[in-house]
């Protein structure tokens, strides 16, 4: 094995501007993979409890994995981590782009912060060099103008660039650390501890070259995966429409929630989806991370109308859904203005929207509050892309919402916890858990809070061969392909929850494993096996992935969370959809007590408490993390 192809650990502290480095051996493999998984081992390590997220104890980890920088389609994502300013648990957040391969080209695989520097700083990391240079003049630039300052001041434009905005400057809650126009790790407010640190960017140019252990079983399988990649019914969709391309099919299932999930359905969701910006001349080119032949992201532009001049990667699904459907809004010319806002200034683009909806529906209501001089009636775009402005730079009512809908709910006071969609303190994203079981159990279980982006059960829908074919390798049979039974969500979700950690771990991305099927975990460990010359197979990787997953809540247990946390947003456990009427559409405390029932029993955690016990941890190679657990009395 070539010990380049894992890379060092760098840890970088800012209060005294020191560096050092460490390997990433092969035993730290052979234990967590990599990139998610060994930064979950060192936030578990490196954070005790009760750390403020914004205050110098909190860690900002950047990792790639194993198979980052290697020739294996979509292997270039990076995970964030970090305890989250908006939830107070663990936070994993995944970004795409190339910043991860240029993380691994230039020797690292993971980059770990402590502590705050006193003014603004930005990380250069040439190759070997490692660099810590005064970004007082980039502070209070925007996302696109820091990185082509940046690329402009060390002289190549070539160099990968991961940054904050303005929002992560003023510490808005769901502030994104941004790597492109088009990639974000974005939920739970990893911008904002960016932020709290001062630090605006890293600046990474690798040039390195990696090798592969065992180079022609590595390229016989990447032979494979490619026919496989070929053959994936989702892959053509995929990278014609983009995400955005699957709104039709779910509005027609009144699966797009829409008016801050009043109802699933909207009615000009025909203006809004992936076709209307081919249709409508805003396409201009597909975009790919880093060994991506799949390329699901767009680049748009407005060429004439109010927001002529107007650019943007995406909007992706949950973008169009959060900015638009949710609010009621089907101009996509001002979706697209307030996307490339977000982007710009650094926001999550779904709770951004999620908090907007939420204002609205205040306003809806009747709420005494105030409007800050803004319509805020449903589907005025024009209040939508003003309050992304005020936000970022917490003006007015855009400092509430700064706050995250959890914070801004409780000021707000007069009920309108019904309609905060959140959990956790995480908006959820825009499924409707609520005709959607898998899904309501993976939100509800998420360490991180109630969203898609840690757990993906959509092959529940069996809305293709591949996904009808996961269903039934999961529970016997296709007939549980089937998103309204309650039965097998648990053994659906914990499935997911493994193979989902074991992607991210290896650094690829989540639609080749979820969404799309051409890899699994047979496939995945062959290609490890041969890239770092140690014999992995399937089960031994799966139970990795649920050491992580295992990992990741014993960090939350440590935190205060209980079963009692395992929940989803008020409105999604007690109103029916109102377009749907009398159909079982709804997900009562009761369904849910079932399936967590299920789901711990199955993952040997305790069913009163939702705490992992000491023989499942014992069994996952966690002794310590139970002496810990025990030692605090959090151990059933
Ligand atoms: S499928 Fe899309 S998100 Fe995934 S690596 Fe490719 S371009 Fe990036």
């Amino acid at each position: 094995m070539r010990d380049d192809l894992l890379g060092d650990v760098l840890y970088v502290d800012l209060r005294t501007g020191e560096a050092r480095r460490e390997p990433f051996t092969i035993d730290l493999l052979k234990g967590y993979i990599g990139g998610r998984g060994y930064s979950a081992r060192l936030l578990w390590d490196m954070v005790k409890p009760g750390t403020d997220p914004l205050g110098p104890e909190n860690v900002l980890i950047f990792s790639a994995g194993p198979l980052t920088g290697t020739a294996v389609p979509c292997s270039g994502r990076t995970s964030v981590t970090c305890k989250s300013p908006a939830t107070g648990f663990y936070l994993k957040s995944n970004v795409g782009g190339g910043f991860g391969g240029d993380l691994k080209y230039s020797g690292y695989s993971h980059v770990v912060f402590t502590g705050c520097s006193e003014k603004p700083v930005y990380l250069w990391l040439d190759d070997e060099k490692v660099e810590l240079r005064d970004a007082s003049h980039l502070w209070g630039k925007d996302v696109l103008e820091t990185t082509a300052l940046m690329k402009e001041e060390l002289g190549d434009p070539e160099i990968k660039v991961a940054c904050i905005g303005p929002a992560g400057e003023n510490l808005v809650s769901f502030a994104a650390i941004m790597t492109s126009n088009y990639n974000a790790a974005a939920r739970g407010g990893p911008g904002a501890v960016m932020g709290s640190k001062r630090l605006k960017a890293i600046a990474v140019r690798g040039t390195k070259a990696l090798g592969v252990a065992c180079p022609v079983a590595f390229g016989q399988c990447l032979k494979d995966t490619w026919k496989a990649l070929r053959t994936d019914s989702g892959v053509p969709r995929s990278h014609k429409y983009g995400t955005s391309g699957g709104i039709a099919t779910l509005n027609e299932l009144h699966l797009a929630p829409s008016y801050n999930f009043q109802q699933g359905y909207f009615e000009e969701a025909d203006k809004i989806g992936g076709q209307q910006l081919i249709e409508g001349g805003y396409l201009k080119r597909r975009v790919a991370c880093y060994s991506c032949p799949l390329g699901c992201h767009r680049y748009v532009e407005i060429d004439q109308g109010k927001y002529h001049g107007t650019f943007s990667g995406g909007p992706e699904y949950e973008t169009v859904q959060a900015l638009g459907s949710g609010c009621g809004v089907s101009n996509i010319e001002a979706i697209i203005k307030a996307n490339s806002l977000c982007n710009r200034y650094g926001l999550d683009t779904i709770s951004t929207g999620s908090v907007i909806q939420w204002l609205m529906e205040c306003h809806q209501r009747g709420l005494s509050f105030d409007h800050d001089g803004l319509d805020l009636s449903w589907g005025n775009d024009e209040a939508v892309v003003e309050l992304v402005k005020r936000i970022a730079f917490r003006e007015g009512v855009g400092d509430l919402l700064a706050k995250g809908l959890k914070r801004a709910a409780e000021q707000m006071g007069q009920d309108s916890y019904k309609w905060a969609i959140q959990a956790k303190g995480l908006e959820q994203s825009r499924v409707e858990t609520r005709s959607a079981y898998g899904y309501a159990l993976a939100f509800a279980v998420n360490p991180r809070g109630p969203d898609h982006l840690m757990t993906e059960t959509v092959a529940e829908f069996g809305l293709s061969p591949e996904a009808r074919e996961v269903i039934r390798s999961i529970t016997g049979s296709e007939e549980y392909a089937n998103s309204h039974l309650i039965e097998k969500r648990a053994e659906i979700v914990r499935w997911h929850e493994d193979i989902y950690a074991l992607t991210e771990c290896l650094g690829m991305c989540v639609f080749t494993s979820t969404g799309k099927y051409f890899m699994n975990p047979e496939r995945m460990a062959e290609l490890l096996s041969a890239a770092v010359g140690e014999h992995f197979d399937a089960e031994r990787l799966m139970a990795l992935g649920r050491k992580i997953v295992t990992l990741e809540k014993c960090f939350n247990v440590r935190e205060g969370a209980t079963r009692h946390d395992d929940t989803l947003p008020w409105r999604l456990m007690h109103e029916e959809q109102r377009d749907l009427p009398g159909r079982d559409a709804i997900n009562s405390p009761e369904k849910m007590s079932k399936m967590l029932d299920e789901y711990y029993a199955l993952h040997g955690w305790d069913k009163e408490t939702s705490w992992p016990t000491r023989d499942t941890l014992e069994a996952l190679d966690l002794s310590d993390v139970a002496d810990q657990l025990e030692s605090i009395g959090k151990l059933p």
